[in-house]
């Protein structure tokens, strides 16, 4: 039985980590909740995951488990990307972040929507050492919100193998076998198999 600390206080991205590493025999401790919030300050995905993995390492003793996803979209030069959470604002909603993608998006043609979801998951140790995997799934942004499964922009998303629906139209299980989040897990889950 493999048991790590998990970073994220997010309850949406911490049932999708749990319903994808449990079945594999990955146990998963909640993050203390005297252990603060990192500033996620890197440049990319894996400089975040990595920052909020060690911390956990350092406040707990215990190996961690930390991920960091960004949506990239083609027409906007890879934006919200890093920034995915905060692309309304500082304390923007899913909602806010929806809406304001549609804006920046409007009268761009469905050809020229492709986006990609990228999660990237660190692994840390109590030795210091260290691993990260990544995970994606390539898409298209909506032209307008549909569904109410997931979170984030799930409602905009259409992924490339979902047959037209948006992310938030397909049910637990099939988000789970296509996307970043996903591929990034099971990546994980290959890695620590090794170990
Ligand atoms: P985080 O940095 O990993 O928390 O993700 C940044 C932001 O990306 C989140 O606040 C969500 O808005 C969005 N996001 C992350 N994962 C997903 C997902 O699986 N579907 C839709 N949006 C997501």
């Amino acid at each position: 039985m493999k048991t790590f600390v998990l970073a994220t206080a997010n309850p949406d991205k911490a049932r999708e980590i749990e319903e994808i590493l449990s079945p594999i025999g990955i146990t998963l401790l909640a993050r203390p909740t005297e252990v603060p919030d990192v500033v996620e300050d890197g440049e990319t995905l894996e400089d975040n995951a990595l920052l909020k993995a060690r911390a956990l390492v350092d406040a707990t003793g215990r190996a961690a488990i930390a991920d960091d996803t960004g949506l990239f979209v083609d027409a906007l030069g890879g934006a919200p990307g890093v920034l995915s959470a905060r692309y309304a604002g500082d304390h923007a909603t899913y909602a806010d972040n929806c809406r304001k993608l549609l804006a920046e998006l409007h009268g761009v043609a469905m050809s020229d929507r492709t986006a990609r979801f990228r999660t990237v998951a660190a692994v840390a140790y109590p030795d210091g050492s260290w691993f990260v995997v990544d995970g994606e799934v390539e898409g298209l942004i909506a032209e307008a919100e549909s569904g109410s499964n997931g979170f984030g922009y799930d409602p905009l998303f259409m992924p490339e193998t979902g047959r037209g629906r948006t992310m938030a139209q397909l049910s637990s299980d099939e988000k789970h076998a296509l996307s970043h989040r996903g591929n990034a897990f099971r990546a994980l889950a290959e890695a620590l198999a090794d170990r």
